[in-house]
């Protein structure tokens, strides 16, 4: 992968970013991201943050590199700190980390999102955290994607700031409002994939001591097995 030739989670990411965006690409590495968005005359402006040396320096000499130093800017920055009031920024995306970090990082620096329009995130697991991080945060999901590459699945979220007051049920914040409406193969992989997995702990529960935490994990687990059923095998599905 390099900024020409991207992979096709960040082509996807990539995908949902408008036009024109002045974006800020938060945990960029390379800024392959920012870079392909600018080389293909997408974005007019970048920030690319990164909190750890090694990745802000690969993220310089990318920029360098792609003759792209007067478009996007590399900070060496712990999440939303990247970012200042007076770089306009309409877009952020966050890509390649796990749903908890995402929403901890929005959380963290959420003053900072006062102007911005949307965001574009790809958790690689557990993405009911940004979907929760949302609801209580006053976004909605305005679009989704899951997509398989390499044998991973993973999801994108695109958050935009709701003209009404917007609620999700446990069932759509586990698993997706939009995805489980168009419960694409790749979706319905992964959804049976992991209640498979809660299946299986659940049986390797039943031999150990059944302690006050022990059920209420069973119990836990017997409920997401449910929501996920219901949407795989459901009758309204
Ligand atoms: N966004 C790229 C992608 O999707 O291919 C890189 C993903 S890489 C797995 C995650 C990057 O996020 C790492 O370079 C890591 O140093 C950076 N990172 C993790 N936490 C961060 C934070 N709080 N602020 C900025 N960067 C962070």
């Amino acid at each position: 992968m390099n900024a020409q030739q991207l992979s096709e989670r960040l082509k996807r990411v990539a995908s949902h970013v408008p036009r024109q965006a002045v974006l800020a690409d938060i945990g960029s590495d390379h800024a392959y991201l920012p870079c392909y968005l600018a080389l293909n005359g997408h974005i007019t402006k970048g920030i690319a943050g990164e909190v750890v040396k090694g990745p802000y320096e690969s993220a310089v000499k990318q920029v360098r590199q792609e003759g792209l130093s007067d478009v996007i800017e590399v900070r060496l920055a712990n999440g939303l700190a990247a970012i200042e009031e007076t770089d306009g920024i309409t877009t952020v995306t966050i890509a390649g980390m796990g749903g908890p970090l995402i929403a901890s990082i929005l959380e963290d620096g959420k003053e900072k999102l006062a102007g911005v329009e949307r965001l574009i995130l790809q958790p690689n697991v557990h993405s009911k955290a940004i979907r929760f991080w949302a609801l209580e945060n006053g976004w909605a999901i305005a679009a989704e994607e899951i997509l398989k590459e390499n044998d991973k699945i993973y999801e994108i979220l695109v958050l935009e700031r709701p003209g009404v007051p917007v609620s999700y049920s446990q069932q759509e914040l586990l698993m997706g409002p939009w995805l489980m409406k168009e419960k694409s193969p790749v979706f319905m992989e992964k959804w049976e994939r992991e209640s498979a997995q809660w299946k299986r702990i659940l049986l390797s529960m039943e031999s150990t001591e059944q302690t006050i935490e022990i059920l209420e994990k069973k119990q836990e687990l017997v409920e997401k097995i449910r929501m996920t059923e219901e949407v795989l095998h459901g009758e309204n599905s």
